[in-house]
């Protein structure tokens, strides 16, 4: 399967069980003799030998950092941008993202500023990467003040999802991108119940990954629609940091997305017969797991969100056409409807 991106720069997403496809889709867009696979030391052992088999006619390069959100850091960008440099990668060389979405946005984000661009192949590895952060071009390293707070928008040259990578994922990563497939549900052409209780196949990761090409070419760098994408996530996030980060970043989303919900409900843009049907869409990704929180928690952690502006926030809520939209609610409001 394949999926034309036509963003600043066009590009393919192919979508396959294997990587037989690889080589020959590479070639297409790779122009220098060099090559960098950016991966963790997790992804490193399972895949990189198997994907280097596939670019056999190159000087290949490899760069490994442990595994996790603590390596997108400035520090390992730094490192990548010396390690380049002084294996004397070009302009027209060659990086290529072996990971999930950490691996992406650090690699990306290297990509985009080694001599100010350097070509850019993201292999994605887990659902998360699969379905969102390897399409669309937005890259980042956090800081220690915040994450995700330097970055770029840097469209790769080709996206090669690999689907058997996600036979060795654990459940609890297998969930971190469940909850960003469920949110796309209320978002563009959108997903339905059907869509989603067939488990994780293919044709989901297809659709998923066709509304983010949908978002993405209608607002590249996130003035309008693209802040779509963020439903569920301003009290997702906020969740994240209540529970002390033991839940999937995916897992909170869902539970952010049970409060949006909600929210939408009792500021009257979704009807209680539509509120049902919503649930429906999600209790049909078979995450039932519902709960509330302390308001003056979750107040205190939206508050933080950059989303923020002064006392309200830009909110994503889902009206009766069982769409996402943009609504700004202030504060003291949310807190006495959640
Ligand atoms: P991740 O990259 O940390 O991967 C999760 C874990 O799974 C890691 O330990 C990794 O080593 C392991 N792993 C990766 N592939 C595997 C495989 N096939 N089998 C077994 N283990 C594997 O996390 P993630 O959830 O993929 O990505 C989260 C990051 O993505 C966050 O930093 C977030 O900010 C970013 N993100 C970016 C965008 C974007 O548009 N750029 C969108 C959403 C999220």
């Amino acid at each position: 399967m394949e999926i034309k991106v036509t963003a600043s720069k066009e590009y393919s997403v192919i979508i396959k069980n294997d990587l037989s496809c690889l080589k020959d889709y590479a070639k297409k867009v790779i122009k220098g003799s060099k090559i960098a696979i950016i991966t963790d030391l997790t992804v490193k052992d399972l895949y990189l030998d198997k994907v280097k088999n596939e670019f056999l006619d190159y000087e290949l390069y490899t760069y490994s950092v442990l595994s996790g959100e603590d390596s997108k850091s400035l520090e390992n960008y730094y490192n990548i941008l010396e390690f380049l440099a002084q294996n004397s990668f070009k302009r027209n060389d060659t990086v290529i993202a072996l990971g999930g979405g950490v691996i992406g946005d650090l690699a990306g984000f290297s990509a985009s500023t080694y001599m100010r661009g350097i070509n850019l192949i993201m292999i994605p590895t887990t659902l998360l990467s699969m379905v969102d952060s390897s399409v669309g071009g937005k890259t980042a390293v956090n800081m220690p003040s915040g994450k995700n707070l330097v970055g770029s928008f840097y469209q790769p040259s080709l996206v090669y999802v690999c689907t058997n990578f996600l036979k060795t994922l654990s459940k609890r990563e297998v969930l971190s991108g469940m909850g960003e497939i469920v949110k796309y549900s209320f978002i563009g052409s959108g997903l339905t119940a059907l869509d989603l209780n067939g488990g994780i196949t293919n044709e989901l990761i297809y659709k998923c990954i066709d509304i983010k090409r949908e978002i993405v070419e209608k607002d590249e760098q996130e003035s309008g629609d693209r802040k779509l994408l963020n439903l569920g996530h301003t009290i997702g996030h906020a969740i994240e940091k209540i529970e002390n980060y033991n839940l999937s970043h995916g897992e909170c989303v869902l539970k952010g997305l049970y409060y949006a919900l909600v929210i939408s409900n009792k500021l009257g843009e979704l009807t209680n017969e539509n509120f049902d049907k919503c649930l429906e869409i999600i209790k049909a990704s078979s995450y039932n797991n519902f709960n509330t929180y302390n308001k003056d928690d979750i107040i205190k952690y939206v508050k933080t969100d950059k989303k923020g502006v002064y006392d309200s926030v830009d909110f994503i809520v889902v009206d009766n056409n069982l769409k996402a939209k943009v609504k700004r609610i202030d504060l003291t409001n949310l807190y006495n409807i959640i």
